[in-house]
C-alpha cells in the first residue's frame, strides 16, 4: 500500500533556462512547484523561486567565477543529505544542467549515495542568446558545424585542453566563462587560422532585458566589448551565421526594451501588468506599496451569512478582485461557497473583478463600461429599480462613501461589508529602492489613489520630484489627482480605466 511504501528523497538537478523566466521548461516548472528544498544559483533568474510555494526551503549556493558561498563537494554534500532525508530536493542551476554546469558531479555524488535523481534540461545560454539576438548558430549558407566551448578551463590542468587549430575549422564557435579571457581567445584562434574578418558577436545577459549585443569581427571583438564595458555573464559567438543578427535582432528592439519600469501595485495584483510590460521589452521591477490582509474580526461577516440565509440580497457589489478573492476566501473558511449568494443579482467594478467572480462560477450582471466606483453607481441606478432593495457593498474596509451615497438617493437599503484590509510594507524591495536612487527607473505606474499615498510614504526623501527623467503613468482621474497632490505629474494616462490602456498609454508616450 502507497501508504506503507518508504518515503524516499528525491533530487531534481533543474536547468532554470538563461534568464528570461518564461524559458523555463513545464517539467521544470512542476519540479519548482513540489520542492520540499531549492539549491538555486547565482545565475538563475529570482523570479522562478515565485513557482515554489510558501514552506519550501530556499537555500543559495552562490557560484560566481570569484566569490564561491557553497563549495561544490559542500552543495553535492547537502543534495545527498536532503535526499537522503526523504526530501524532493530541486538543484536549479543557470542555464542547462548538462552545459558547463556541473550536474554530472552531482549527479555522481547522488548516485554514489545511493539517492534517487532526475535531470531535466533547460535552455543553454547560447541557445538563449541565439533566439534572442536574431543570430543564426548554423545557416547552410554558412556553414555545418558548431562548437561550445569554455574559456574558462579547469584551474587544475595546466595546458590548454582546446584545441584551437580543430576550432579554427568549425563554422561557428560559442565560448562561454570568456569575457576575461576574450583577447588569449581572439588571438589563438587567428593565430590557429580563422579569418580576421570572421562575424562576432558578444551578448551579455541574454534573455534578459539588460541584455546587449555587440557586433564586430573576430579581430576588432576584443576592442569593441571593452569599449562597451561588457562584463559576465555574456556567450561569444564567432561565425558567418551569427551576421543574421543585422536584420533579425528583435529582442532589443521591442518598444519598451530598455525601459525600467517600477509597478506598485500589491504583490498579488502586479503579475498582470508586469507580464505585459515585460512581454514588450521593458525591464519590470515589482515595488509591491500595498498588503492586503484580511479582516481579523469576522462577526460582522458571519451576520450577513446568516442573514443570506434566510434571505438573499437583492444586489452583491464588488468593486476590486481582492473582494472577490477575500469574500471567497471567507465562506471557504466558513464552509460555505458561491451558492450563498443564490439568487442575488451581482455588479462588480471593472473585468477583472468580473474574472475573479468567474474562477468560482460567478458572473456579473453589471460590469459598468467605465471603471470607476460613481461610474457603477449611476449605471447601477439607471440599470435597475433599487427602491428598497437591499444591496451589499463588499469592499475594503477604508472604501469611499461615494458609492453608498448613490445608492441610497435612490432608495437603496444598504449593507456594508469591509471584506479586506490594505496595508503599508515595510519596505519597498532593494531592486525598486536601488532603481530610484541610482535614477535608472524610468516609468512608475499607479493602479489607484492608496498605491499613490503609500509609494510617497515609501520612499520618503527620496525626491521623486528631482529624478529628472522619472515619468508617471496612471490608471485613472482619481489616481492622477492624487499624484497631483504631491507636485508630481502624470505623463501617461489609462484611457479607460484599464490595465490594457495603461500599457498603452505608456508605448503612446514612448513612440
Ligand atoms: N549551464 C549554463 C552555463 C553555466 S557557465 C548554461 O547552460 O547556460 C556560466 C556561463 O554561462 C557564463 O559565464 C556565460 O558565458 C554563460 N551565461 C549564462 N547565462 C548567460 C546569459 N544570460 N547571457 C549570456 N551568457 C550567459
Amino acid at each position: 500500500m502507497a501508504s506503507e511504501r518508504k518515503k524516499t528523497g528525491l533530487v531534481i538537478l533543474l536547468g532554470a533556462g538563461p534568464g528570461d523566466a518564461g524559458l523555463l521548461t513545464g517539467e521544470g516548472a512542476k519540479w519548482l512547484t513540489r520542492g520540499d528544498v531549492v539549491v538555486y544559483d547565482r545565475l538563475v533568474n529570482p523570479e522562478l523561486l515565485k513557482h515554489c510555494s510558501p514552506d519550501t526551503e530556499l537555500i543559495f549556493a552562490g557560484k560566481s567565477p570569484r566569490q564561491h558561498v557553497m563549495s561544490q563537494e559542500q552543495i553535492s554534500q547537502l543534495l545527498v543529505d536532503r535526499g537522503t532525508a526523504g526530501k524532493i530536493v530541486v538543484r536549479l542551476k543557470g542555464g542547462d544542467p548538462m552545459i558547463f554546469g556541473r550536474a554530472c558531479e552531482e549527479a555522481a555524488a547522488l548516485h554514489k549515495a545511493g539517492v534517487a535523481f532526475r535531470i531535466v534540461p533547460g535552455i543553454t545560454a547560447a541557445l538563449g542568446a541565439a533566439a534572442y539576438t536574431g543570430a543564426a548558430l548554423t545557416d547552410r549558407r554558412f556553414g555545418n558545424t558548431l562548437a561550445f566551448v569554455t574559456g574558462h578551463e579547469d584551474p587544475a590542468r595546466e595546458e590548454s585542453a582546446v584545441d584551437f587549430v580543430a576550432l579554427a575549422g568549425i563554422d561557428t564557435v560559442i565560448f562561454y566563462m570568456s569575457v576575461g579571457n576574450l583577447p588569449g581567445i581572439v588571438e589563438k584562434l587567428i593565430a590557429a587560422g580563422k579569418p580576421t574578418d570572421t562575424p562576432a558577436i558578444i551578448v551579455e545577459n541574454a534573455t534578459t532585458p539588460n541584455q546587449r549585443t555587440i557586433s564586430a569581427t573576430l579581430e576588432t571583438l576584443p576592442e569593441a566589448a571593452a569599449a562597451k564595458n561588457v562584463a559576465p555573464p555574456a556567450v561569444i559567438v564567432v561565425g558567418a551565421a551569427t551576421q543574421t543578427h543585422e536584420q533579425l535582432g528583435w529582442f532589443e528592439n521591442l518598444p519598451l526594451f530598455g525601459r525600467t519600469i517600477l509597478v506598485t501595485r500589491s504583490r498579488k495584483q502586479i503579475s498582470r501588468l508586469a507580464g505585459q510590460l515585460r512581454e514588450l521589452g521593458a525591464n519590470v521591477i515589482e515595488a509591491p506599496t500595498i498588503e492586503i490582509k484580511p479582516i481579523a474580526d469576522d462577526t460582522l461577516f458571519l451576520e450577513i451569512l446568516e442573514s443570506m440565509r434566510g434571505q438573499p440580497y437583492d444586489w452583491v457589489v464588488f468593486t476590486s478582485p481582492n473582494g472577490v478573492s477575500e469574500f471567497v476566501s471567507q465562506l471557504t473558511r466558513h464552509s460555505c461557497d458561491a451558492r450563498i449568494l443564490g439568487r442575488s443579482m451581482i455588479a462588480a467594478v471593472g473585468k477583472a473583478t468580473d474574472d475573479e467572480l468567474r474562477k468560482v462560477f460567478l458572473s456579473a450582471d453589471l460590469v459598468p463600461a467605465e471603471f470607476t466606483t460613481r461610474q457603477l453607481g449611476n449605471e447601477l441606478t439607471r440599470f435597475a429599480n433599487l427602491d428598497g432593495k437591499r444591496v451589499l457593498l463588499v469592499r475594503s474596509d477604508i472604501a469611499t462613501p461615494e458609492l453608498p451615497e448613490i445608492l441610497t438617493a435612490a432608495n437603496a437599503i444598504i449593507t456594508e461589508l469591509p471584506i479586506y484590509r490594505t496595508t503599508l510594507p515595510e519596505t519597498l524591495p532593494p531592486a525598486a529602492v536601488g532603481a530610484l536612487q541610482n535614477a535608472t527607473a524610468d516609468w512608475i505606474t499607479f493602479t489607484s489613489s492608496s498605491t499613490v499615498d503609500n509609494f510617497v510614504q515609501l520612499t520618503g526623501d527620496l525626491e521623486l520630484q528631482h529624478a529628472a527623467n522619472l515619468k508617471f503613468a496612471v490608471i485613472g482621474p482619481v489616481t492622477a489627482q492624487t499624484l497631483q497632490r504631491y507636485n508630481l505629474k502624470p505623463t501617461a494616462k489609462a484611457n479607460p480605466y484599464t490595465i490594457d490602456a495603461l500599457v498603452e498609454a505608456i508605448l503612446a508616450a514612448e513612440c
